[in-house]
């Protein structure tokens, strides 16, 4: 059995439709996908429609931008990503939050083409909407992916590296969620919350095993990615062995995103099944708590 929990399609930064996610799933030999995408639920409609249609499993997700506040770091905190599953998706709290987070994405997108201009990179606000048509808010991959098309950077990857990197030359602050209130917010719609790539990216040091640790225990925490292309083998190993002794779950996914990510293609990490199996568990048990707390 070969389980994808993490996916992104054109309604966030992925570059494919939601349907045409899960069909390429099917392809890809893989029994059942999550869709992820970035602070909404627009596209999971359609990707549950598709994943029926051809007969594999289907979870519906999220991946919800957070924040550690860091006052010492000049970008002022550090991102965090929360993957949601099973969320009610009419909750209105988590919607009006994951509205506010997608607004001030796309809010601060002039600031961020007035660095460009002075970079020597105009860029027209079309222009980037040009590379997200179906997205419900225009962020930096978008920006990476005109300065891809306007041939200023060869690829999207290059485009963080040199330009869009937190605190660098083009990149401008936004609102996300502080990472407890996001986890809240996800029990509280009947989700199942795990964070997305902990150590990828430099990440280990904002997210040692003791405070991992505190928020499986203070804050209910579900579980945390392992098997990801941000992560080499001893840190997935690690994070397997980390999830092992707290009990919550050890995940593993692509993080597809179409041609925006080269190196995450379909099933490129998995996900265990016996961790599949836990995960619903938990997805039931905190959709019965929610229930149960609006009655
Ligand atoms: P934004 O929400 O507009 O600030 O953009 C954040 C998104 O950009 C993340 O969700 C990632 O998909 C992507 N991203 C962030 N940092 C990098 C990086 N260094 N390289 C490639 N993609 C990145
Ligand atoms: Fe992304
Ligand atoms: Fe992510
Ligand atoms: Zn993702």
């Amino acid at each position: 059995m070969r389980i994808d929990l993490h996916t992104h399609s054109d309604v966030s930064d992925g570059t494919d439709a939601p349907a045409d996610v899960v069909r390429a799933a099917a392809s890809a030999g893989l029994d059942v996908v999550a869709l992820t995408d970035h602070d909404t639920f627009d596209g999971l409609a359609e990707a549950e429609a598709a994943a029926s249609a051809v007969g594999i499993g289907f979870v519906p997700g999220m991946e919800m931008s957070t924040t550690l506040p860091r006052p010492q770091d000049p970008t002022g905190g550090a991102s965090v990503h929360l993957l949601a599953y099973g969320c009610d998706t009419a909750d209105a709290a988590l919607l009006a939050e994951l509205a506010r987070i997608r607004a001030g994405r796309t809010g601060r997108l002039p600031a961020i083409l007035a660095r460009l201009a002075d970079l020597g990179m105009p860029l027209s606000e079309a222009d980037v909407l040009a590379q997200g048509a179906e997205a419900t808010s225009l962020g930096r991959p978008h920006v990476a992916d005109a300065l891809v098309a306007a041939g200023y950077v060869a690829y999207r990857d290059q485009a963080f590296e040199r330009w869009l990197y937190d605190g660098g030359p083009a990149w401008v602050d936004r609102y996300a969620t502080p990472l407890v209130r996001a986890i809240e917010l996800v029990h509280e719609a009947g989700g199942v919350a795990v964070i997305a790539h902990p150590w990828g990216r430099g990440r280990a040091e904002l997210l040692p095993p003791e405070f991992l640790e505190e928020l499986v225990a203070d804050r209910g925490l579900d579980g945390f990615e392992a098997d990801h292309t941000d992560h080499d083998e001893d840190t997935r190993a690690a994070l397997h062995e980390l999830a092992g002794r707290l009990g919550v779950l050890a995940l593993g996914s692509s993080d597809h995103h179409g041609l925006g990510k080269r190196d995450n293609p379909l099933g490129v990490h998995t996900t265990r099944p016996e961790q599949y199996a836990a995960l619903l568990d938990r997805m039931a048990a905190r959709s019965r708590g929610a229930a149960s707390r609006l009655r």
